[in-house]
This record gives structure tokens, sequence and C-alpha cells, in this order.
């Protein structure tokens, strides 16, 4: 095996709400633990159960606007009412020390994402139908009635843009479509482009061998 050191990869993830995307990341990070995850900053309410710090970074619009207006986002987007973004300083550290950085974001921020990492994996999840999104997103029981209409609102107009992403999976089945997610992610580490240095590693161990030797003497 090589010591190439690697790139860390750009994996990003969306879906309309309710479709299944923080479940899926969650099993992804829990069985790569050498993942990064960006931690966003929203000036949402903190639901039950979510952390300050480990779900988000939960500020107040004002604090955010500063924030914004110092560049200290990689991108940011105002969804479903609320603004959400991603601090630029922790990614560029995780990507440059080699670790893959999960990002779930919506579509506007993926958008602004590609341009600065063009080569990353941008996947969108899919909900079966309307029925199963609906049912997900009251069965959740963590937005209010409005909440949920207006994020099954949005939804319709988040799926069309599907297509602009290089894969779709489907949030069916929970294990299979993790599979799905993982055989996604475990081809893209194989990309070449990650592996800058592996093939002249690989050919100075030819120069390093016999092989020359042989070559001359026939
Ligand atoms: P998102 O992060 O996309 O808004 P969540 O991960 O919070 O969505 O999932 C929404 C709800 O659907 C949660 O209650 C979750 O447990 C449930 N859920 C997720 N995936 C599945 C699935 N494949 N089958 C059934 N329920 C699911
Ligand atoms: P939720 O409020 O359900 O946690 O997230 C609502 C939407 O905001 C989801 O589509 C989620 O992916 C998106 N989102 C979360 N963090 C960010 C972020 O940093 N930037 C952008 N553009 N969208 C985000």
């Amino acid at each position: 095996m090589t010591d190439q050191p690697r790139i860390g990869q750009v994996v990003v993830l969306c879906a309309a709400s309710g479709t299944g995307k923080s479940t899926l990341a969650k099993k992804l990070l829990s069985e790569f633990p050498t993942f990064g995850y960006s931690i966003s900053y929203t000036t949402r309410k903190l639901r039950n159960g979510e952390v300050d710090g480990r779900d988000y970074h939960f500020v107040d619009r004002q604090e955010f606007i500063r924030l914004r207006d110092e560049s200290f986002f990689a991108e940011w987007a105002e969804v479903h009412g609320n603004l959400y973004g991603t601090p630029r300083e922790p990614v560029t550290r995780m990507l440059e020390a080699g670790k893959d950085v999960l990002f779930d974001i919506d579509i506007q921020g993926a958008r602004q994402l590609r341009s600065s990492f063009p080569l990353g994996l941008y996947i969108f999840l899919l909900p079966p139908s309307y029925g199963v999104l609906a049912q997900r997103l009251a069965g959740r029981g963590s937005d209010d009635p409005q909440t949920v209409a207006l994020r099954l609102e949005n939804a319709k107009s988040e799926i069309q843009a599907a297509p602009e992403f290089d894969y779709f999976v489907v949030n069916d089945d929970l294990e299979r479509a993790y599979a799905d997610l993982r055989s996604v992610f475990l081809a893209g580490r194989l990309r070449s482009t990650l592996q800058a240095g592996l093939v002249d590693e690989i050919v100075s161990s030819f120069e390093d061998s016999g092989l020359a030797t042989f070559g001359k003497g026939a």
C-alpha cells in the first residue's frame, strides 16, 4: 500500500427537507469516522434533541449577517425563511489535512460550492414520492404544521433541480439507499485527481528495480 498523501474529497448531499438526508449522513459519518463534517451556521431555532456546535452553530440574524459580510462563509443561502452558511476556514483545514468532508446543504449552496470545488461528488437524494415525503416530514414531529407545509411547497422545485447533480440516490428502503450512497462515496475516493503522485511512486519503483538491467542484457 502506498503512503502518498491523499487530497480530501468534497461530498455534497442535497435533498428536499424530510427526505432522510440527516439520517443517511449520520450513517456515513458513523461508518467512516475519519470523515470531516461541515457544521453550518444557521438562524433557525434549535429543534428538540439538537445541540449547538454539534448539529449547527445557532446564531441570530444580526450575527449571521455580520459574519457573512466578513466573508466568513464559503457559501450561504436563505432556505425556508432562515439563513444557513458553511464556514470557510474549518472546511479548508479538513480538506488540506486529507479528510473527506460531507456537506448537508441546499441547492443554492451546492451551486456555489461547485464553483469552488468542481471535482466534488454532488449527490441528490430523492424521496420515492410526494406521499412518502409528506409522511416523513410530519412523522419527524420536529416542525409545526405551517413549517411542514412550507417545506413541502418548496420540495417540488428543489426536486426539479436534481438533474444538476451527478448522482441520484432514492431513499425508499433506508439500508438499500445507504448501500447506494456508500458506493458513490467509495468510488469517488478512487478518483485519479485525489491520488496525485500515486502513478509517479509506482513508476519510480520500476526504475529502482532490476527491470532496466534486464532490458539492456537482452
Ligand atoms: P432530512 O435531513 O432530509 O430533513 P431526516 O433525516 O430528518 O430528513 O428524515 C426525516 C424523517 O424520515 C425522520 O423521522 C427519519 O427517521 C425518517 N426516515 C429517513 N429515512 C427513512 C427511510 N428510508 N424510511 C423511513 N423513514 C425514514
Ligand atoms: P434544516 O432546517 O432541516 O436543518 O435544513 C433546511 C435546509 O437547509 C436543508 O436543505 C439543509 O441541507 C440546508 N442547509 C443546512 N446547512 C446549510 C448551509 O450551510 N448552507 C446551505 N446553503 N444550506 C444549508
